[in-house]
């Protein structure tokens, strides 16, 4: 019966993604209603319950399977000095570049990166240069970490224009972080007690240390992780849900003795690289570690987790694990005066812990999943041989938003009541939709698009014997089963 043959087996671009996302149901654009909104995406039924999914199965990886992690929900407003003191207020910004015609802003290292991957792109001679930061640049295609002067001077070199054509005004720096008119006292922005909207969840974690230190009974080595809302005024907005301003992380923070620095670094490397494999499911080949260019000057080692998108047609990165020393709580210890260090009865030492980080984007986690397991493929369910084709979205059971589905045959009454009564019975084990809506070859279609592992047909039969067709997504083949049986059945199966 079954006959494969992928038409299209991946999804091969970020339009074609945005469009199935909305179509159906994950993932729409932000406010629309009124022309849309930026670089800002909400999440649909099916998009909410994969994301929820995937950050079950951090927070089960991070806190139930560990001895070693508590966890935090701090709040998106912090007191302004903590962005002073983590270098956010003067450092955290990208290059932008206006184009000088339409005044429409871009990053100026994406300009130059999109450039140079043109295929009629022809490097010009740059021996004549001797900035090394520059020439490196040149040399990897890599824009990232540069001034604007040595991007103002790749700029000229490669005479790049803007997307249309267009000539680019002096590169600047911009700040990333989002900025609140939060407090009474004045509803218009004043530079003096301005607030600002977390750029990152893990600042919440530093500020905690030392009520978690006191309060929670840990001892070195322990780590700290949230979930929670992050944003960041990016500079352009074309890169679907892997870069909007608002977007959630889930971050751990480690706190060790500089001495345990490589090992648990390593460890953490391994542990979350596993992570995506075993409990996510992606292929090693798909994954990969990229290690940061030039390290930031307090950092001890920073590699990035990167999962080669199709839709993008590249590595990129999901997921970041730092080896940052004591930079952040020196830092916060410095600003706010407090002692943030720890005591060590048994050596009677006293130090400022060391902290590894592993921090990742769950947004790009659910654009990752479904960018890994979505397909296409050409069947002929019912060996007729009149071929069809269907998309399936081949999610690992436990991350898909809808674990069964049940479909009466027919709108008949008998056939909805019965039907309801099997959804009500799997209800509150599983995540269940019902759907009487076009012919059971659609609605079959529909739950494969969006990743149903398992459908339940109601039809005349089952009114005489009490039985059902199970219908399983990736090898379409179906089993009669009992209704008695049923909650046994997808025990044993989801
Ligand atoms: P990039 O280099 O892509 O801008 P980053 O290195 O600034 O990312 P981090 O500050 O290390 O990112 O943040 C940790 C994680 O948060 C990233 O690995 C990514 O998954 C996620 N993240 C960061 N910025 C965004 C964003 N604008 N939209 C969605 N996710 C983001």
């Amino acid at each position: 019966m079954e006959d494969k043959q992928p038409i299209q087996s991946k999804l091969t671009s970020l339009d074609q993604f945005k469009s199935w996302a909305k179509e159906n149901g994950f993932i729409f654009p932000s406010s629309e209603i009124y022309g849309g909104f930026q670089a800002v995406y909400d999440f649909g039924h099916y998009g909410y319950y994969l994301k929820e999914n995937i950050k079950n199965l951090w927070q089960k990886a991070m806190w139930q399977e560990r001895d070693d992690v508590v966890s935090l929900d701090s709040g998106i407003f912090m007191h302004p000095k903590t962005w002073e003191a983590s270098g956010h207020v003067g450092g955290f910004s990208d290059v932008l570049v206006e184009d000088k015609k339409t005044h429409k802003r871009y990053r100026a290292d994406h300009l130059i990166e999109d450039q140079i991957a043109e295929d009629s792109f022809e490097m010009p001679n740059f021996s004549h240069i001797d900035d090394e930061a520059i020439v490196n640049a040149l040399e990897k295609k890599d824009m990232d970490k540069l001034t604007p002067d040595q991007l103002a001077t790749i700029i000229e070199l490669l005479k790049t224009k803007s997307p249309d054509g267009n000539d680019l005004a002096e590169p600047r720096n911009f700040n990333l972080l989002v900025k609140s008119n939060l407090g009474t006292t004045d509803a218009t922005f004043n530079e003096e007690n301005v607030t600002y909207l977390r750029g990152e969840t893990c600042q919440g974690i530093y500020l905690n240390y030392k009520n978690v230190l006191d309060n929670l009974r840990v001892k070195i080595p322990f780590g700290i992780a949230q979930v929670g809302k992050a944003f960041r005024n990016e500079i352009v907005a074309r890169q679907f849900v892997f870069r909007t301003r608002e977007f959630e992380q889930m971050e751990l923070q480690y706190f060790i003795h500089p001495d345990m620095n490589d090992e648990v670094y390593a460890m953490w490397k391994e542990e979350r690289m596993k992570w995506y494999t075993e409990v996510l499911g992606i292929d090693n080949a798909s994954l990969k570690f990229r290690p940061h260019e030039k390290l930031i000057f307090y950092a001890k080692a920073a590699e990035d987790i990167t999962y080669n998108f199709n839709s993008m047609g590249k590595f990129d990165e999901v997921e970041g694990v730092h080896a940052r020393s004591d930079y952040d709580l020196t830092q916060h210890a410095k600003f706010s005066g407090q002692k943030l260090d720890y005591f060590d009865q048994e050596k009677g030492e006293r130090y400022t812990p060391w902290i590894v980080e592993a921090s990742c984007g769950l947004n790009r986690l659910v654009m990752m999943v479904i960018d890994h397991f979505w397909e296409m493929e050409k069947i002929d369910e019912t060996g007729d041989g009149k071929r069809d084709y269907r998309t399936v979205l081949r999610l690992p059971k436990h991350l898909a938003p809808i674990k069964v589905a049940i479909l009466p045959l027919s709108k008949k009454e008998d056939l909805q009541n019965k039907a309801h009564e099997v959804k009500k019975m799997l209800q509150s084990d599983y995540m269940t939709e019902y759907d009487e809506t076009a012919s059971i070859g659609k609605r079959y279609r529909r739950q494969d698009e969006i990743g149903t592992p398992y459908c339940v047909t109601v039809d005349f039969e089952t009114l005489e014997d009490n039985a059902v067709t199970v219908r399983d997504r990736d090898s379409m083949e179906q089993e009669r089963i009992k209704i008695d049986e049923l909650l046994n059945y997808f025990g044993d199966k989801i």
